[in-house]
């Protein structure tokens, strides 16, 4: 008598995981508009640097989102900032973000799509 023995453990098959992109919502301290990071530019509260601009959205710290665009930055700057990194801002970091945001160019429709 030969009883082929199959153990039969049950194997757990590693499923392929269904990646499915996931995009960050992040919102936008000045508009208060939802959106995936891009076209938002992050600002950190370092423990050393005081409030930074994150251009790589790697510093650690607390982070808040603001579009690229003058407007969001201006209203930002109006104490939303300050509220969203539970911080207050030196006159020095004010000036500084404020000066990061009236550089930006401002942001135009893309073409085709003007309100007229
Ligand atoms: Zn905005």
């Amino acid at each position: 008598m030969t009883t082929t023995s199959t153990t039969q453990t049950p194997k757990r098959k590693a499923q392929p995981q269904v990646r499915r992109k996931h995009i960050p919502q992040r919102t936008c301290v000045g508009c208060r508009a939802v959106e995936g990071k891009r076209g938002l530019v992050r600002v950190v509260r370092t423990p050393d640097q005081g409030v930074v601009i994150d251009p790589t959205g790697k510093r650690s710290g607390r982070g808040a989102y603001v579009h690229a665009d003058p407007a969001c930055w201006e209203t930002a700057l109006k104490g939303r900032l300050e509220h969203a990194l539970k911080t207050t801002l030196t006159p020095a970091e004010r000036e500084g973000l404020a000066a990061y945001g009236k550089s930006l160019p401002p942001v135009e429709l893309p073409p085709g799509e003007s309100h007229v």
